[in-house]
């Protein structure tokens, strides 16, 4: 049977845009292997992003996730500065329990009529349609493609499209019990050769992450004591998360942004960060992936329709983002003037255009 639609990758860029389009009556395959081992951060997310699935009519367990009442930031000083959510027009952001709501986002692509497959895409080629291979060894056929596989772009991969990656960003997290009391806030604090970021997660636990340049990533995440020695010359996340909390070692991950030289084509798109990767400190991945899901639905639906200036209208959407965000991100790293010779800072504030 041809479906309208494979989405590939239920994160929160695939599961939007597959629930959306499943609204409109078409027929969806999302396909996802769900890796268990993949470890989600537990991330923030920006109070915009939830007022955006409301819009949306998704439900995403808001019961599950914590409100965060501002963040606590030490960036350009050694002042930590509170921002507090109350003064926000948004209203509060949530810290996220990042497996149960991307179970949340599947469950209502489901139940608007999507079809899930608990696999991952392996291969696409293209006939009539597109031709997929899934991991359990079954097929689907569909008319249109949807690259929501996050930075590993599979789809990218397969047509050869270039990913050109900014700073080479990695982040180095750990995972500990908290004994102290509860912070409602995210830490960020600046040092020498990158930031950190911590918080308490929904569960209770603490979260700790430094966000370095990728060469020194392996070394930080091998040696046990490199990465407490980082965190305990932190100023001020150290008093609150002490670096003898964290036992586990989550694996380092890449975490600069990036970005497609090409969003779609004839039958595909790409969404999320599988087309547009932001670094961390710019709070906005999830917002973005939601967003794109929803442009992306909006642009399948027109082209279904004939309108064939959708595609066009869709790239040129995304890079917009892409301008605003590399404006922004540059401006984020300017602000912090006291290490600015150092490796680290030196290639963050490089014009995003200027990087190969
Ligand atoms: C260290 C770090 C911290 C971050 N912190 C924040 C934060 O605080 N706030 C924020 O808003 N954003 C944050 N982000 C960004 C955020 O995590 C991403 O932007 C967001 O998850 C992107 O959603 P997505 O749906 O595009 O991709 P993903 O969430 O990566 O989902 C992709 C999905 O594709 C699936 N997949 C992969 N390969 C295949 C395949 N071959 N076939 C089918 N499925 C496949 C995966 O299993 C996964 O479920 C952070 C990122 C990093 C690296």
């Amino acid at each position: 049977m041809m479906h309208d639609v494979l989405v590939a990758g239920a994160g929160p860029a695939g599961a939007v845009a597959a629930t959306l389009l499943a609204r409109r009556g078409l027929r969806v395959v999302l396909a996802d292997g769900v890796d268990p081992a993949r470890h989600k951060i537990g991330e923030h997310l920006a109070a915009a992003a939830v007022n955006l699935l409301h819009r949306l009519r998704i439900d995403f367990r808001p019961d599950r996730h914590v409100r965060v009442g501002g963040v606590l930031s030490s960036w350009g000083s050694d002042q930590l500065i509170a921002i507090d959510s109350i003064n926000d027009p948004q209203g509060p952001g949530l810290l996220l329990d990042r497996t149960a709501f991307d179970a949340a986002l599947r469950a209502n692509a489901i139940a608007a009529g999507a079809e899930f497959r608990s696999a991952n895409v392996v291969r696409v080629s293209r006939g009539a349609g597109w031709n997929a291979l899934l991991r359990d060894g079954s097929a689907v056929s569909a008319r249109w493609l949807v690259d929501a596989t996050g930075r590993r772009a599979l789809l990218a991969k397969h047509l050869g499209i270039a990913r050109r990656r900014d700073a080479r960003v990695a982040a180095v997290y750990r995972v500990g019990a908290n004994d102290g009391p509860r912070l409602d806030r995210t830490m960020i604090e600046a040092t020498p050769h990158g930031w950190w970021y911590a918080a308490h997660l929904p569960d209770g636990r603490s979260i700790a992450g430094f966000h370095l340049a990728i060469d020194d990533a392996p070394g930080f995440a091998k040696q046990p004591d490199a990465w407490s020695h980082a965190l305990n010359e932190t100023i001020h996340i150290r008093t609150r998360f002490p670096p003898a909390r964290f036992a586990t070692r989550l694996a380092p991950i890449e975490a600069g942004g990036a970005c497609l030289a090409r969003f779609s084509g004839e039958g595909w798109l790409a969404c999320g960060d599988a087309a547009l990767s932001f670094d961390p400190v710019s709070g906005q991945g999830m917002l973005a992936a939601i967003h794109h899901g929803a442009l992306a639905s909006d642009c399948i639906a027109e082209a279904l329709d004939g309108e064939t200036a959708a595609l066009d209208e869709y790239s040129g959407r995304l890079d917009h983002l892409r301008k605003v965000y590399s404006r922004r991100h540059r401006e984020v790293y300017l602000r912090e003037r006291r290490w600015r010779s150092m490796p680290f800072w030196s290639s963050c504030i490089r014009p995003l255009e200027q990087i190969a």
